[in-house]
């Protein structure tokens, strides 16, 4: 798909409205809405998607309590826009967590109303299928009630290679280990030509696809993901939404879709631009309106703000990710925003909505339509503040990030 030549004449108000009803779209047509519709007209189609998908629930916008236990920065990939990596030979900037520590990390979450925990971290060249089987079953004999929402296909990729087995063997054992579903790690973005720019030694688009499409079969559900801002094309993010819309119309099995910006410090990338904060809610929009078969689409403002964020819940996003216990990877690259419990409720509410804590799989635990039962969250944010300098994390805060 070109970028603006050969693309058929489009009459962006018969499309938006046909979207707004509910029609599919062509990627060509998407293409020309993502460049060239006001934007809130976009937002305003999306939106009225999203009534449409909630109807009954429509007024709520949700959020999850999890921790991010980040276990090794140890990595063979070097992906070029990672600031969070250390190349094995690099012992100086390298580190692994222990069980005992990841095991401590887990009964915090617990502690303080968290129910998921997201495992990432590094392609370790000695972590195959048995760490992860050994990780996944301590914390599940620990902590049976926590949802391990965990790595990729990245991963699964690698951990496969290093154990000498299938990727569908280390599916079907880190499932049975205790991996619940598989977060939308390492998309990044799927076409070639972006994708080798910043990741050339990641698996490709199409095999990160498969994989995906090879856990959904296994009865392993996931999240989908886009890092934006790394100069792709508009074609190639509209590109990136066909990949997934085509597995997706296959197997169901993608929960989400969430679209996260580039973070340009302390990194390989010299030179890229951020995508703007319009190109961004454009994206949230036009995802609502294409990825007609992915149920939630989810606004991320640890990378773009939390007024972008409260935006987002007018263009098309009924979700707005995690509060975070711990998070590393994207702080790494400079993502400043953070946030606390309260903070949260309180933007979902500015934006008109009643607020919800979901589970993993988007269930409402507690829904806050009453102020005077707000949680109390000073408890919540002196605890995490003292373990998290102690663990030695880069920022002691509660933090909100797009959960993947
Ligand atoms: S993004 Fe993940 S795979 Fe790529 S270098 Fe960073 S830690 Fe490694």
């Amino acid at each position: 798909m070109t970028e603006k030549a050969d693309l058929p004449s489009v009459d962006i108000t018969a499309v938006l409205d046909r979207a707004a009803a509910g029609g599919r779209i062509t990627p060509e047509e998407a293409l020309v809405l993502y460049r060239d519709a006001p934007l809130h007209a976009l937002g305003a189609a999306a939106d009225a998607v999203r009534r449409r998908k909630y109807a009954g629930t429509e007024h709520i916008a949700t959020y999850i309590i999890e921790r991010n236990i980040n276990y090794t920065n140890v990595c063979v990939t070097a992906c070029k826009f990672c600031a969070f990596y250390a190349a094995p030979k690099d012992t100086a900037k390298g580190w692994t967590r222990d069980l005992d520590d990841i095991l401590r990390r887990c009964a915090e979450t617990v502690e303080l109303g968290g129910t998921q925990i997201m495992f990432q971290g590094g392609h370790h060249p000695d972590f195959g299928v048995e760490y992860y089987e050994k990780h996944f079953r301590a914390i599940k004999d620990a902590f049976p009630q926590l949802v391990i929402h965990s790595l990729g296909a990245s991963e699964v990729e690698h951990m496969a290679r290093i154990s000498g087995v299938s990727v569908e063997e280390a599916i079907t054992r880190i499932h049975e280990a205790g991996l619940d579903s598989f977060a939308g790690a390492g998309a990044e973005l799927l076409p070639a030509r972006p994708r080798k720019a910043i990741a050339p030694l990641k698996e490709s688009g199409e095999r990160w696809l498969e994989i995906m499409e090879a856990a959904h079969g296994l009865g392993v559900e996931s999240t989908s993901t886009m890092l934006m801002g790394t100069g792709e094309t508009n074609a190639e993010r509209i590109e990136h939404l066909r990949m997934i819309r085509d597995v997706q119309d296959r197997t169901g099995g993608f929960r989400a879709f969430i679209p996260y910006t580039y973070q340009p410090e302390n990194n390989h990338l010299k030179g890229r631009t951020q995508a703007t904060i319009f190109e961004y809610l454009r994206m949230i929009a036009i995802a609502r309106l294409f990825l007609d078969n992915v149920q939630h689409i989810q606004g991320s403002w640890l990378t773009t703000g939390k007024d972008v964020g409260q935006l987002t819940l007018h263009y098309g996003a009924d979700d707005l990710g995690s509060i975070m216990l711990e998070e590393n990877v994207v702080s790494s690259a400079g993502a400043k925003h953070r946030s606390n419990r309260m903070e949260i409720i309180e933007l979902i509410r500015r934006a008109g909505r009643v607020p919800a804590q979901r589970a993993t799989t988007y269930e409402h635990l507690v829904v806050h339509d009453d102020p005077a039962n707000d949680p109390v969250d000073e408890r919540v944010m002196s605890h995490i503040s003292s373990t998290a300098i102690e663990g030695g994390t880069a920022h002691p805060e509660l933090k909100i990030l797009a959960s993947n």
